[in-house]
């Protein structure tokens, strides 16, 4: 059946689509990384989003994740240019992702205390204090934003222990990384290995790493 297959393989979003689709056919669970606690499979993929500035984009894809049977990971900042988490706007696109059955978490990035003090610590409490009060429940994942910037996934480990009472996880943990399961970015617009579509049936288990910026309908320059 070699239409179970996906015909395109590029940044259009019916090539993502196809692919979304391409690896539950062959009997994949697609999810969120909540998905995967509650209910792990041997052949799973976790769906993995971070959301660098646009967050209409992410939507646009949340919403093709859900036609296709899927969930996935949305992770937003908080000091994005492109978006403020707490406008009218992003709460709406948060709770209809909520509402997808998709999990939201946050996007936490360092380098912000070197022009305006303090240090990265502290500013994680305060990113996870304004991304609770716009979801209005608990951090309970999170996801590093230019990981180099925060020292590394170490910074990440040590961040999630003294969180723990409420983060079960980070994106970087090597539970969710090589050689414990394949792990694919398209980040920068070049997936490394090759595009994910490319990797059904060649792995059980991997997280893939999307920016929404990346995808497309019928052009890039709809997004910038
Ligand atoms: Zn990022």
């Amino acid at each position: 059946m070699s239409s179970l297959k996906p015909t395109l393989i590029d940044f259009s979003l019916r090539s993502y689509s196809e692919t979304l689709r391409s690896y539950r056919d062959h009997g994949y669970a697609v999810t969120s990384f909540d998905g995967f606690f509650e209910n792990e499979q041997p052949k799973h993929l976790i769906l993995r989003h971070d959301i660098d500035n646009s967050i209409e984009q992410a939507l646009r894809v949340a919403r093709v994740d859900a036609e296709a049977g899927c969930t996935s990971s949305f992770f937003l900042r908080v000091h994005a240019r492109g978006y403020n988490l707490l406008s009218l706007q992003s709460l709406d696109i948060i709770r209809e992702m909520e509402e997808l059955g998709h999990e939201v978490g946050l996007h936490l990035e360092g380098g912000i205390c070197e022009v305006v003090g303090s240090d990265n610590h502290d500013w994680a409490e305060r990113q996870r204090a304004v991304f609770e009060a716009a979801v209005g429940r608990p951090l309970t994942g999170f996801s590093l934003h230019e990981p180099a910037r925060m020292g590394g996934i170490e910074f990440a480990d040590e961040i999630r222990e003294r969180w723990s009472e409420n983060v079960r996880y980070h994106a970087y943990e090597d539970r969710f990384m090589m050689p414990s399961m394949k792990y694919l970015s398209d980040s920068s617009g070049r997936w490394r290995e090759g595009h994910f579509g490319e990797w059904v049936d060649r792995v059980p288990q991997l997280q893939v790493l999307t920016h929404p910026f990346w995808w497309f309908e019928k052009v890039p320059a709809e997004n910038y």
